[in-house]
């Protein structure tokens, strides 16, 4: 019989004792979220050397990958211990030890699709904040239609063999985020250009350094550039680094688009809890200042922050709900694009509304004038609009929702 699982109780109490002997003081309070969080992979650099060890501490007892098995570097904690994890993690304000597309993406497709070998190769990696990874989907001429892309990948086959051992893949990507910082990249070809146009792709991954891969930065006008165009050329990519079924890419690459979004929604409900920063009406209390009764002086932006506050819990315990309700293993579906389109348009609610209580303040861009936070305001206010766009826009997903949720006709 196997050892019966600690009670999530016990847990938590050696946790806390594991907690206060392993995590930096330095690193309380730190955002962790998507802009600044951990990421890991060759081209890191630690200016705060803390970050690598609370890495590397959580790394060695899997708590990089929670629920992922201990035979690729996860902790192997059920879906309760892992839960207590999160909420003592939020109860010293610590980051995530390690965020990333490896962990969000990558990773659980690799886990469900992947061989034995591709697993042994590249989990206990990305547990360990070794490889970060970038997700080559999109082209010129394919988002929303996805299943459009041209990206080419062919089989050079030996001379007188029928069997090849590698890919030559030829075309261009854009907006692969941070691929000028990441290692590996899993993308999308075509590999049969005269079948339907779902049934001819396939789901490959590669090493960046390979040679004819090139990555050239975009500037957005949030001012900073996660974007890349990344080109590919005669890149040759092992037949072993297939993962799934040569043509069947497009069932790998939708189960991957689900766990995308879930991992979207969560910054916005599970994990961030609305947005990084000091509540609405805090905030607002400041800026605006209190009537004698306590209530916020400016009485039009009183209800529009208290319906945002009640949206935002809703939110929160919504998601916590269904990833309670979630069976252990279970693998996010169609219902993720609900999640991923009231997340990111409720994010973009609430950063109007900030841009509201600051007024002209949320309008600097740099130099004196303006403090830390007011221009973090700016910046995320215009990052918050590529929230509906990433990982399919928000029209993409009402029609996923329409036909696969709803069961709407076409
Ligand atoms: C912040 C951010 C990060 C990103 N990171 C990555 C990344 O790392 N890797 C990657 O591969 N891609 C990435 N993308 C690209 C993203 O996936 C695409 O931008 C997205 O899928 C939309 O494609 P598009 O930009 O070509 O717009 P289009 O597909 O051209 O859409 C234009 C407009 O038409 C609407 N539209 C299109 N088709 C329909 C339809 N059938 N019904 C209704 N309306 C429709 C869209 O909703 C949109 O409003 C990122 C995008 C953003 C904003």
């Amino acid at each position: 019989m196997p050892d019966p699982k600690p009670d999530p109780e016990t847990f938590r109490a050696e946790l806390r004792g594991w907690l206060e002997r392993n995590a930096p003081k330095s690193l309380a309070g730190a955002t962790g979220g998507e802009l600044d969080g951990i990421w890991g992979g060759r081209k890191a650099t630690w200016p705060n050397p803390d970050a690598k060890r609370w890495l590397d501490a959580c790394a060695e007892r899997g708590f990089t990958a929670p629920e992922w098995p201990r035979a690729y570097g996860g902790g192997a904690l059920s879906r309760e211990e892992a839960k207590v994890l999160r909420q003592e993690l939020g109860r010293l304000r610590m980051p995530p030890p390690l965020i990333g597309f490896g962990l969000t993406m990558i990773g659980p497709v690799l886990l469900q699709f992947g061989t034995e070998e591709q697993k042994q190769e590249h989990l206990p990696k990305v547990c360990r904040g070794e490889i970060r990874w970038c997700q080559g989907y999109s082209e010129p001429g394919a988002g929303s239609d996805l299943a459009g892309l041209q990206t080419r990948a062919v089989l050079a086959k030996p001379s007188g063999s029928s069997d090849g051992d590698h890919y030559i893949v030829n075309g261009q990507k854009i907006w692969t985020s941070y691929a000028d910082q990441a290692d590996w990249m899993f993308c999308l070809v075509r590999t049969d250009p005269n079948a339907k146009k779902q049934e001819g792709i396939t789901f490959l991954l590669f090493d960046m350094e390979t040679p004819g891969v090139s990555v050239k930065p975009i500037a957005l006008i949030s001012g900073s550039s996660p974007f890349c165009e990344t080109f590919l050329t005669d890149v040759r990519v092992p037949v072993g680094n297939v993962v799934g079924k040569v043509n069947g890419g497009w069932t790998v690459a939708k189960a991957l688009l689900a766990h995308e979004r879930t991992m979207i929604a969560d910054a916005f409900g599970g994990g961030g809890g609305g947005g990084r920063g000091r509540g609405l009406a805090a905030t607002a209390r400041d800026a605006l200042g209190v009537e004698a009764d306590g209530r916020l002086a400016d009485a039009s932006l009183r209800h529009r922050i208290a319906q945002a506050e009640m949206d935002t819990r809703a939110f929160v315990l919504t998601t916590q709900r269904a990833r309670d309700a979630a069976k252990a293993g279970h693998a996010p579906g169609s219902e993720s694009s609900i999640f991923k389109i009231y997340g990111t348009e409720l994010n973009q609610r609430r950063m109007e509304l900030l841009v509201s209580i600051a007024g002209p303040q949320a309008l600097g861009w740099e130099g004196p004038g303006f403090d830390e936070r007011e221009l973090d305001v700016t910046r995320q206010w215009l990052r918050s609009r590529g929230n509906t766009i990433e990982g399919g826009t928000s029209e993409v997903q009402l029609n996923i929702i329409a036909k696969r949720v709803l069961g709407l006709p076409d």
